[in-house]
C-alpha cells in the first residue's frame, strides 16, 4: 500500500537553557521521525513572550516536513521530543525548554479535543505568518 505524502508546518520555540540547542536538537528528531523527511527550516527569529508574562525572550523558527505520518501520530511524536528536550538533564520535573506546534497540515482542517489545524493562534502570530511565507516556496 503506498501512502500519500503531505506537507506540514511545524512551528518550534524554547526560552529555556540552551535555546538554539534546543531548536537544532527538534529538527534532528522531526527529521528523524519515519516516513518523513525534513525539508527545509525557516530563519530563526527572537520574539518578546507574551504581554505580561515574566519569562524571557524566545527563540523561533519553523519546519516544513514533508511526512506520511498522520496529524495525530505526528503530534504524538511532537509531545515525546518536547518530553524529551525538557528533561534533558535528567530533572523529572524540569520545566519545558522546548515548544512544537503543528501549525498546518496539507489542506487539512480538524478541530479535535486534542489538535486544532490550522492552528487557531496562526493568524494572531506575525512571525509565525512570516516563516510559513518563507517556507512554502519549498513546497515542490
Ligand atoms: P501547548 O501548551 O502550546 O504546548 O499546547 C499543547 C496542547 O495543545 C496539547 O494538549 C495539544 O493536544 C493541543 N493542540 C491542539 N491543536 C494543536 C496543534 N495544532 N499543534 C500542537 N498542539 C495542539
Amino acid at each position: 500500500m503506498t501512502r500519500t505524502t503531505e506537507w506540514a508546518y511545524v512551528a518550534l520555540g524554547s526560552n529555556l537553557g540552551d535555546r538554539p540547542g534546543n531548536l537544532a536538537a527538534a529538527r534532528k528528531a522531526l527529521g528523524a521521525l519515519p516516513m518523513t523527511t525534513l525539508a527545509a527550516a525557516s530563519r530563526i527569529e527572537e520574539t518578546a513572550p507574551l504581554a505580561g508574562m515574566d519569562q524571557p525572550p524566545y527563540l523561533n523558527q519553523m519546519v516544513l516536513l514533508k511526512t506520511a505520518l498522520d496529524p495525530h501520530t505526528l503530534l504524538a511524536a511532537c509531545q515525546a521530543i518536547e518530553l524529551s528536550a525538557g528533561r534533558a538533564r535528567g530533572e523529572r520535573w524540569a520545566p519545558r525548554t522546548l515548544d512544537l506546534d503543528i501549525v498546518r497540515f496539507g489542506d487539512r482542517h480538524l478541530d479535535q479535543p486534542d489538535l486544532i489545524i490550522p492552528h487557531p493562534e496562526l493568524s494572531h502570530r506575525d512571525f509565525w505568518l512570516r516563516e510559513l511565507a518563507e517556507l512554502q516556496p519549498n513546497e515542490l
